[in-house]
């Protein structure tokens, strides 16, 4: 008889850097789980994009819900945070509530067809879809939340939007009153959106509707590594009175990536990035990328370039037009940078390398001559140096960055922080000791900055590991499953012995 196949619902926020990470897990447990068919859902725009950016052979079902961009005071056609300004990502993210009522019709459809056989073995939802957890407890169907943000990133974000601990004194830093192990906070780690909360604003309330429903769910799924990322872990574990499941690092194949990010305009060919780095010495190169949505100030490139230059290490830097000027504009490095610096630091020495908007970033980072990475530290960013074993420069500039990068620096040691936020005073000289301190092979803190990323790689590794010898994030996604069936199962009984 063939086997039931297990229905698992996936549903991110309409954004590139939440649906990524969901369609790396939903290909993860297409390759892994057999007995599992997925059910990718999301809205008409984003379906359609996924649907040319699936593998060919892949067996995942997209499934649209309605949704109307104009009826929310969004332009139309506005699906996507990549479609929208900084300032109406907001009005995205409170009106994807009203994806409610389709959401609950397709689960609910789901249950009914066919004999019961699609029924949702789960539900995976965003962490801004906390909503999705009263629909799963109304059919009676598992729920977890997946983050592709680490544990303590999360957990400090979750912590500061609970109970807004800089709102109740004049103090430049202060502790999370739920979670005093993280240490003290600085008011400049904290996101613009967090610093004007005043708890009636637009952000204020959509996370007092979003945050107090993950009660409801079955527990959270972290794309973050046990060993490494407990006391975050171990603070929602406390929190919701629900169990965490740390599975990842789960990150697209490069064939996927490529895939995926088709539609990107590429800077810069993988084959001639590839020859760069091969004629440059073992861990000489310096990258650095701000992620897919930031860039920086006019006044900030300008030092980040004099450091670069003076620091003499080789680099790769991925260039966008800075603040102000049009996102899609051509870069215009003879205004923007320092004069003469592409004459003599690119065309000249060939020391570095400009990428203009796009770069093969997981081919970069995996190159043996790279040495350092200078990020915004978001976790996808995170996750890629640490599988590579890069030392990381950390540049935080929105959302659970910064708290990254306080994490990475002062709880695991392989970072330390360059620059915070978008508008800090920033000088040359700063940068360049900093770049000095964690690329140079005579630096002591260097020297310590390498070793401890030689081990997290390891843990990394190890936590991946599905041989004879499973790895804590395998046996964490077995647990997930165990725990999704064994609802299913004890639902089914009970249908049975109520019948
Ligand atoms: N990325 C890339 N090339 C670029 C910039 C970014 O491939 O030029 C990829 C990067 O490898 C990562 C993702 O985009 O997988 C960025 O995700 P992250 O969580 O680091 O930051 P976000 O863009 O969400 O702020």
């Amino acid at each position: 008889m063939a086997e039931t196949k297990q229905n698992v619902i996936l549903f991110p926020f309409m954004a590139q850097g939440h649906i990524i990470p969901f369609l790396a897990l939903a290909l993860h447990i297409q390759k892994t789980r057999k007995n599992c068919t997925i059910t990718f859902v999301n809205t008409p725009l984003n379906i359609k994009k996924l649907r040319s950016s699936l593998p060919k052979n892949s067996s995942i079902n997209l499934v649209e819900i309605p949704f109307n961009s104009s009826l929310h005071g969004l332009p139309p056609d506005s699906e996507n945070c990549d479609a929208l300004p900084y300032s109406l990502i907001i009005q995205l993210l409170r009106a994807s509530a009203s994806l409610k009522p389709a959401f609950r019709e397709l689960i609910n459809d789901l249950i009914c067809r066919n004999n019961g056989a699609d029924a949702p073995l789960c539900i995976i939802a965003d962490i801004f879809f906390g909503w999705t957890a009263g629909v799963a407890q109304e059919f009676n169907v598992f729920h977890a939340i997946f983050s592709g943000a680490g544990g303590f990133g999360l957990a400090c974000y979750y912590s500061v939007w609970r109970n807004l601990p800089h709102k109740k004194g004049e103090s430049e830093d202060f502790l999370l009153p739920d979670f005093e192990e993280a240490g003290k906070i600085q008011k400049t780690q904290l996101a613009l959106s967090m610093l004007q909360a005043d708890g009636s604003d637009p952000w204020s309330l959509f996370q007092g509707e979003n945050l107090p429903e993950y009660v409801n769910s079955n527990g959270i799924l972290f794309n973050t590594v046990e060993e490494f990322d407990k006391l975050g872990l171990k603070y929602f574990n406390r929190k919701l009175n629900r169990p965490v499941w740390a599975i990842g690092p789960i990150l697209l194949s490069l064939d996927n990536r490529a895939q995926a990010g088709k539609d990107k305009e590429s800077g810069i060919s993988s084959e001639f990035c590839k020859e760069w780095l091969d004629s440059k010495p073992e861990k000489s190169v310096l990258y650095i990328s701000f992620g897919s949505m930031n860039v920086i100030s006019l006044s900030h490139m300008k030092e980040l370039a004099m450091a670069l230059e003076a620091s003499e290490k080789n680099f790769i830097w991925v260039v966008r037009p800075p603040i102000g000027f049009d996102i899609n504009s051509e870069f215009r490095g003879q205004e923007w940078l320092p004069e003469g610096f592409e004459e003599r630091v690119i065309l000249g020495s060939k020391r570095g390398l400009l990428v203009k908007k796009w770069a093969p970033q997981v081919e970069i980072l995996s190159h043996k001559a790279i040495g350092g990475f200078l990020s915004h530290c978001g976790w996808n960013s995170v996750l890629e140096a640490l599988i590579h074993g890069v030392p990381i420069l950390g540049w935080p500039m929105a959302a659970e960055q910064f708290f990254n990068v306080k994490f990475l620096e002062e709880e695991m040691g392989i970072c330390v922080e360059v620059a915070r936020g978008k508008t800090c005073e920033l000088r040359h000289e700063d940068i360049e000791a900093k770049i000095e301190m964690v690329m140079s092979v005579k630096s002591e803190n260097g020297i310590e900055i390498r070793r401890n990323v030689g081990k997290v790689r390891e843990i990394v590794k190890n936590a991946m590991r599905d041989e004879e010898y499973k790895g804590s994030s395998v046996k964490a996604m077995d647990e997930f499953f165990n725990a999704a069936l064994s609802m299913k199962e004890k639902n089914k009984r009970k249908l049975i012995n109520g019948a």
